[in-house]
């Protein structure tokens, strides 16, 4: 596969654009004419840029409104063209690449089309380069590639070559089968883009909500199989207008385009043989949560953990480090005056600092971070202790990797057993339901991807929900076993509680964690006991809830005295309650799922409105 980006897929200057596709790995950039247009240096300095970068450009494009005109208009298009010509020499390239006509006296007649692309093609070798004709979705005439490659057929002029672009394609549901018509050899370059289905005009959709493969929801590995099948093996070039990624950090959002395309080719590999073994790394649930708290903070955590009913039940033989369990759930309250945990306390003050993963095969998983360009964090191990290979994972946190065989040894080895308070304190919490972390909004399709692209993770749909300050995204990525869910949250608005989680906490990081219990009500009675500090519901919440459900009013009454959220899901039922947060950062929360398998995002703006009561207090 040879890889490349079109420029106008990250942000930043032409200059910073080029450095960062560049450092990322690909083979060639594709020049947008808008950022060359905006740009101070000549083509002729941009063509210098990217040979010293070691990039081919790999062409210039868009030219617009080219076939199908008539009188004086067509003549001055074919000077127009000329002229681009000229610019796409000087840049270095052979190729320009130009879009179906929407000018509205552009004709439509076959006959005419085909004759403007045989002249062009004269034109075009000439000066030895390669023209490729793309059907956009909105074309005038031409919005399907299956009339674009009738058109580049016809023409049959070797300096003509066809542009597939996967956006417009699927966009306009053209069938993926009918790429196995076209001849590879005229294939002139292959533009990537997945988007999230959505219902609007295509234009629209295009220019704003374009994602990496992997991002959204068309089927692109089906796509690029079948043109490998049919032995197009040239160019795939990301072409993504999306407006978060005009607004991120450009060198990371050129490696997410590498990641996305890297685990393309693992799921065309995979689909395409039997054999392959799936390579997306199977997880076996959380092992741990680590916290960073320092001396003040640590006891007060302690005596939170305590009222939600977990016991310590070890020390670290060597050093400031406490484990706190419940269930299947181990906490870990880091510490330490120096390291990474710290450094986490230093600038976020108490909170997640790390996630211990179960995985079955470590060397595996970190083999494959590798090859999606994922970084990988190691610090001095002191001796006796166990070197626990970990990944770089949301706001600097640490993914710690644990071979699942092998947990208990870690645990045994390392802490000295603190006994005798276990059984009186338990408040029935059996393991970690999910995980909910906070991104800033530009960032969240990149988390989407990293998990996504590593984990055997699918996502489930995107989810708005109402905070009273604005609108909140949630999009879930779950293991199949379901022993693993992280939630991602993100927000355009300033002030909703995940933009001033980010604000507050310094970054990205863990909002809260939930936990499961098989018997809420039995819970929350015990932790009550405990004097956990619950978040309370407004009774409105009860009386929509009687008629939403027609719930029966005793149980209503139950819910209400207990603070617990309900929702239901055919025959699956789900009870919710929060804790208030601690230093109004993370808070946690506690489920009962009865074959219930989503999240209750209608019950979230009630919980965003019970949380938000609490702002003004000091
Ligand atoms: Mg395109
Ligand atoms: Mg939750």
């Amino acid at each position: 596969m040879l890889t490349s980006i079109a420029t106008v897929s990250i942000s930043g200057s032409l200059e910073a654009k080029i450095a960062a596709i560049a450092a990322a790995g690909y083979w060639g950039a594709e020049i947008m004419e808008s950022d060359l247009v905006s740009c101070a240096a000549t083509p002729r300095q941009i063509n210098a840029l990217l040979r010293s970068s070691g990039l081919v450009c790999t062409a210039y494009q868009p030219f617009r409104d080219f076939e199908g005109m008539t009188g004086a208009l067509r003549a001055r298009t074919f000077d127009r063209i000329e002229r681009k010509f000229d610019i796409t020499q000087e840049l270095g390239s052979t190729r320009l690449l130009i879009c179906s006509n929407v000018h509205p006296e552009s004709v439509g007649d076959r006959e005419r089309l085909v004759a403007d692309f045989q002249e062009l093609g004269e034109r075009a070798a000439r000066r030895g380069l390669q023209v490729g004709y793309e059907a956009l979705a909105w074309g005038r005439h031409v919005w399907d590639h299956r009339d674009a490659w009738d058109i580049v057929r016809r023409a049959d002029h070797p300096a003509i070559g066809l542009v597939l672009d996967s956006f417009h394609s699927f966009a306009r549901k053209v069938p993926i089968e009918s790429l196995r018509d076209i001849n590879p050899a005229k294939i002139c370059i292959v533009q990537l883009a997945d988007a999230p289905q959505l219902y609007m005009d295509e234009l629209s959709w295009s220019r704003h909500y374009r994602t990496m493969p992997g991002q959204g929801d068309f089927p692109l590995s089906d796509y690029v199989g079948t043109l490998q099948d049919i032995g197009y093996s040239g160019i795939y070039s990301l072409e993504i207008f999306n407006d978060r990624f005009r607004a991120s950090d450009t060198g990371t959002v050129a490696i997410d385009g590498i990641r996305s395309l890297t685990f393309l080719q693992d799921q065309v590999a995979r689909a395409r043989r039997a054999d392959v073994p799936a390579p997306r790394v199977t997880t076996r649930g959380i092992e741990f949560i680590e916290f960073a708290a320092n001396d003040a903070e640590a006891p007060r955590l302690g005596r939170l953990l305590s009222t939600l009913g977990f016991a310590l039940n070890g020390r670290h033989r060597r050093k400031a480090v406490t484990r706190w369990s419940q269930g299947g759930i181990n906490i870990v309250i880091n510490s330490e005056i120096e390291g990474f945990a710290h450094t986490h306390d230093m600038a976020h003050g108490a909170s997640v600092c790390a996630i211990g993963l179960r995985v079955d095969d470590v060397p595996a998983a970190l083999a494959r971070a590798q090859a999606l360009r994922i970084n990988t964090y190691s610090q001095p191990v002191g001796t006796g202790e166990h070197a626990i290979p970990a990944l770089r994972g949301v706001g600097g946190s640490l993914l710690y990797l644990v071979e699942a065989h092998n947990a208990a040894d870690i645990w045994s080895s390392e802490f000295e057993p603190v006994t005798g308070v276990t059984a009186q304190s338990d408040a029935g919490l059996i393991d970690i339901d999910h995980v909910s972390q906070v991104m800033p909004f530009e960032d969240m399709l990149s988390w989407l991807l990293f998990y996504g692209a590593l984990f055997d993770l699918h996502k489930t749909p995107l989810v708005e929900v109402a905070d009273p300050r604005g609108l909140v995204q949630t999009q879930a990525m779950e293991s199949p076993d379901r022993l693993l869910r992280i939630v991602l949250n993100a927000s355009a608005a300033q002030q909703t509680l995940s933009s001033r989680f980010l604000d507050k906490y310094m970054g990205a990081g863990v909002q809260h964690l939930t936990f499961r219990s098989n018997d809420i009500f039995e819970s929350a009675a015990r932790m009550r006991e405990l004097g956990v500090d619950l978040l309370p519901i407004p009774a409105n919440y009860y009386h929509d809830l009687e008629s939403r459900f027609a719930l029966k009013p005793a149980l209503v009454d139950k819910l209400a005295a207990a603070h617990i959220l309900y929702d239901r899901d055919g025959s699956g039922e789900y009870f919710q309650y929060y804790t208030r947060a601690f230093d109004k950062r993370f808070f946690f929360e506690i489920v009962e799922r009865r074959n219930y398998a989503g999240y209750a995002a209608a019950n979230a703006p009630v919980r965003l409105a019970a949380q938000a009561r609490f702002r003004t207090e000091p």
